[in-house]
């Protein structure tokens, strides 16, 4: 590992003195972004994942695996959850920096109560142009027309598998497919569509379901998004070799259903999207190990303790329930945002990649965990 890429990763603050890349000025069509100063790399602060909840009913092996997350974890006591007011207030000084979309997730996001009355305060803000939720769909179908009443606009549902077996060895509570599709078809019925579905793909454990979940999306009218397996967090056992290379994954489904690329449908999408010769739809595939996006990355994270991450491979959080709590104004909170992000120097996944061979050095700092501050 290089001195300058060890000194990044060991910066999660980003505030380096020793001059970093110049910035220079971002592309996104963001267009509330323009106008906002751009982090050490240039990136406008675009998107924020908000977590609800640190709590999940499921313990997927990749992200809560059970022997870590038993009965005696100790998640966050209520009183340190932000209240839907906190972010709601949040989000509000968050759009006043330049971003436009939000997604809610977790944890698991349908676990926290009443979640549609924080869907509607976080409708309601000026300038929210893409309100969306990530889920495992479980208490999807009991809440997908309260939520969209309230004004969700898009949802993603996890789902790794079609084959019950699979799916709940991975899923860690055996729980089965057959909820989560009731959950998708609610959530296609009550107008909350395209609905994406997402599905990490573990070497070994569910390769063989690709190709089924590919063809149940093109016939019910889903993206699917294949993600990599991610070495987020310090309990899933992430190797290497346990990564299915996106792009195999696209030779998967390419042999049985022809596919071409599309182009991105913004600068910087996560996703690297295929659209079927035949009409079929489109799949994406969010390749993070293999081919990084830090470059275009616009992302801002906040906990449900209310910590600020700029990269989902943080090993720290800015504190804005103190500031929150504490009695700060908004233009205090709004400037300690911006500061924050102009800082921002985070690019882990390419400096991964870049130094894979002394991957034992990184894993080896204590990153937050993904259930934390959300996926
Ligand atoms: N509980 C919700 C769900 O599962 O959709 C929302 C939170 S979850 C942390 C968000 C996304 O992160 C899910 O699509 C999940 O599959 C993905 N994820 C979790 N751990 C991952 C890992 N190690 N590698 C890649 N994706 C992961
Ligand atoms: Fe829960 Fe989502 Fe993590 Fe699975 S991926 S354990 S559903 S938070
Ligand atoms: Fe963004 Fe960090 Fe992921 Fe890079 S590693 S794409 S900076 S979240």
């Amino acid at each position: 590992m290089t001195a300058a890429s060890r000194a990044a990763i060991h910066d999660p603050a980003g505030d380096r003195q020793d001059g970093g890349p110049v910035p220079v000025a971002g592309t996104h069509p963001a267009d509330r972004a323009e106008g906002q100063p751009g982090d050490r790399l240039g990136r406008r602060l675009h998107d924020l994942r908000i977590s609800v909840t640190d709590r999940c009913n499921f313990r997927c092996t990749y992200c809560m695996p059970r022997e870590v997350f038993g009965r005696d974890y100790a998640f966050l006591p209520r009183a340190e959850i932000l209240t839907f007011e906190e972010i709601a207030r949040l989000a509000r000084l968050f759009v006043s920096n330049g971003v436009s979309k939000l997604r809610v997730t977790g944890g698991e996001p349908l676990v926290r109560k009443d979640l549609p009355d924080l869907v509607r305060q976080l409708a309601a803000i000026d300038g929210v142009r893409d309100l969306a939720l990530t889920t495992n769909g479980a208490l999807l179908s009991a809440q997908a027309g309260a939520l969209h009443e309230a004004g969700l606009r898009r949802v993603t549902v996890s789902l790794d598998s079609l084959d019950d077996a699979v799916f709940g060895a991975m899923n860690g509570v055996n729980f089965p497919v057959a909820r989560v599709l009731q959950g998708i078809r609610a959530a296609q019925q009550v107008g909350l569509a395209p609905v994406k579905v997402n599905a990490v793909v573990k070497r070994g454990l569910n390769e063989s379901s690709v190709l089924p979940l590919a063809r149940y999306a093109r016939d019910h009218g889903l993206i699917l998004r294949l993600i990599e397996f991610m070495d987020v967090g310090q309990s899933n056992g992430w190797r290497l070799e346990d990564v299915v290379p996106a792009a195999q994954l696209v030779e998967m489904i390419d042999a049985e259903f022809p596919l071409e690329p599309e182009p991105p449908s913004y600068p910087g999408e996560v996703a690297t999207r295929w659209r079927y010769r035949d009409g079929g739809g489109e799949i994406g595939v969010i390749a993070s190990v293999t081919q990084p996006f830090c470059g275009a990355c616009t992302r801002a994270r906040l906990s449900a303790k209310g910590e600020l991450f700029t990269c989902l491979f943080a090993t720290s959080g800015m504190d804005l329930r103190a500031l929150v709590r504490g009695g700060a104004s908004d233009g205090e909170i709004e400037q300690a945002i911006a500061e924050r992000w102009r800082r921002r120097g985070d690019r882990y996944s390419e400096l991964r990649s870049a130094e894979t061979a002394e991957l034992a050095e990184t894993s080896g700092l204590r990153r937050v965990e993904m259930f934390a501050i959300g996926g």
